[in-house]
């Protein structure tokens, strides 16, 4: 059996990812010992009495910075776990995460995400890691949110965590495209119905139906993805479709 995707968590709100983790399909792919998750809290590495991890920035303003040294401890514990991490910041100033980056993410086997809080970390931890990651243009009170997000998507992408090797494959983002619309029973309701080509048992017809919907959906609600599509001449027959 294949060792199962470690994802480290650096923070120092490991409570907080109880809810989420511990339900549904992230549950059972920790109990099929295909993820798992493990929380380094960064405190336990502050050695100080007070066992401080922020501080007042320096030359002046308002909020605490994360300090370097728990952060550096808390990474080397972590790193000595098992070899090869990919380590990550969770920064608004990051790139911006991505289906594609997730697919990525989901080959390696060891992850370590590093939660910023506060006013933010000390600059000098940005040397330490190999990728910053923001989940969107806007400010979170801190990283956690954000890992949950990232490790979420990424897990649902590890092999065998979704019940059937093709449930991703459609998903919107996959190739530039949004998901395809689904229907399931009723066939009517509140007076609307399903479109009828998806009860004719023709799965080709089906299968052209369902593409021309993500197409003309994209270029509708995602211009920018849109553009970036190569279209086949088949593509280009269905847009030009009623
Ligand atoms: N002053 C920082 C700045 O403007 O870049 C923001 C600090 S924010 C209040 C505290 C922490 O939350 C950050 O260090 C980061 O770890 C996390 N965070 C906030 N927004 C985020 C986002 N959009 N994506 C990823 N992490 C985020």
């Amino acid at each position: 059996m294949n060792e199962p995707l470690l994802i480290q968590i650096l923070t120092l709100f490991p409570e907080m990812f109880e809810g989420p983790f511990n339900h549904s399909i992230l549950k059972r792919a920790q109990e099929q010992r295909l993820i798992e998750f493990r929380f380094v809290n960064f405190r336990d590495f502050a050695y100080d009495k007070h066992r401080m991890v922020d501080d007042t920035p320096y030359g002046g303003g308002s909020g605490m910075v994360l300090k370097p040294e728990p952060i550096y401890r808390a990474l080397q514990a972590a790193k000595a776990v098992k070899p090869d991490a990919k380590v990550i910041l969770l920064t608004p100033q990051g790139e911006v995460f991505k289906q594609e980056r997730a697919r990525q993410l989901a080959a390696y086997r060891h992850l370590i995400l590093i939660c910023g809080h506060y006013e933010g970390f000390d600059e000098r931890i940005r040397a330490w890691v190999d990728l910053e990651l923001s989940i969107g243009d806007y400010v979170l009170t801190g990283g956690e949110l954000a890992a949950m997000i990232v490790s979420d998507a990424v897990a649902r992408l590890v092999p065998g965590v979704l019940g059937s090797e093709n449930s991703a494959v459609h998903d919107s983002f996959t190739e530039n495209l949004l998901d395809y619309p689904q229907y399931t029973r009723p066939f009517e309701f509140n007076g609307m119905k399903v479109p009828e080509i998806l009860l004719s048992g023709h799965h080709a017809q089906i299968e052209a139906w369902r593409r021309k919907q993500a197409l003309k959906r994209t270029a509708e609600r995602r211009p920018d993805l849109f553009q970036k599509l190569v279209l086949t001449e088949e593509d280009q027959r269905l847009l030009k479709e009623e």
